[in-house]
């Protein structure tokens, strides 16, 4: 079974650490390309400020091939491959 992964953004304060970036490799959707992404599984946003457009552009992948742009929260993992679910 395909591990279903869920994105935690903590706006509290605390001793959480923010997770480093983690290079992914995504599966596109549309036209199946492969290509590389990074994937932060949690951001501490006390610590950490950043705006909408940035949380956007971490929490999205866009297919250098297509255009696509993923949600990985939407996404699951097959091996090492990150696909969407379903699809
Ligand atoms: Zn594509």
């Amino acid at each position: 079974m395909p591990l279903a992964l869920k994105l935690t953004f903590e706006r509290k304060g605390g001793d959480d650490v923010t997770s480093p970036p983690e290079k992914i490799t995504v599966c596109c959707p549309a036209c199946s390309e492969r290509y590389g992404s990074w994937f932060r599984p949690s951001v501490n946003l006390s610590l950490e400020p950043i705006t909408e457009e940035e949380l956007r552009e971490m929490t999205t992948a866009t297919c250098p091939a297509c255009g696509r742009v993923v949600a990985l929260d939407s996404l699951v993992v097959d091996g090492d491959v990150w696909t969407v679910a379903g699809g």
